[in-house]
């Protein structure tokens, strides 16, 4: 669904979709496992800067690998949203976002109108955990042998090892994924 300025300018646009599995690029390793619902408006705040207000309502499964055990992990999302969208002319140098008053978050779009889709993408990449677990009590992967302890106690003596170990991960946080 395309939300053009023209439809603005004449009244509030309501949305109300249900967003099927892969039609949503999210990048990375998260994906939807449900269709994604979502229901709200868009209005425009002011005809002559053309700044769009977006508020609704979505809920959606998405699913990850787990940041410990390396499984598929899912991750309901239920989120509310509130984002300003301001023409990508106006977006300060240097990309970063910008918190409009009231705390509300900023967003930019090029063009006539914006896709409800990316919007939508963006509210559910906000709405997960940094850290994205299986569960809060996943065991991890075995930094000495590998084993998914979250399956079989392999019987390894971890504490030595296990330090070492987070320390490597933290450092390789920091380079990027890579193997
Ligand atoms: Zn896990
Ligand atoms: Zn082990």
């Amino acid at each position: 669904m395309f939300i053009s300025l023209q439809q603005l300018e004449l009244r509030p646009v309501q949305f109300s979709v249900d967003v099927p599995e892969n039609e949503i690029d999210y990048g990375g390793e998260v994906k939807q496992s449900s269709a994604l619902r979502a229901e709200g408006s868009a209005r425009l705040l002011n005809h002559s800067l053309g700044e769009v207000r977006v508020q609704g309502v979505l809920r959606v499964t998405m699913q990850a690998t787990c940041d410990r055990c390396l499984e598929a992990a899912s991750f309901p999302v239920e989120s509310q949203f509130d984002l300003i969208y301001m023409p990508a002319g106006d977006a300060p140098s240097g990309g970063e976002k910008e918190i409009h008053h009231a705390g509300i978050e900023v967003g930019y779009y090029e063009g006539n109108g914006l896709a409800l889709n990316d919007i939508l993408r963006e509210v559910v990449l906000l709405a997960l955990p940094m850290q994205l677990v299986c569960s809060e009590t996943c065991k991890g992967i075995c930094p000495a042998c590998g084993q998914n302890r979250n399956q079989q106690d392999c019987g390894c003596r971890p504490e030595a090892v296990e330090s070492r170990w987070s320390g490597l991960k933290n450092f390789r946080a920091e380079l990027g994924p890579r193997n």
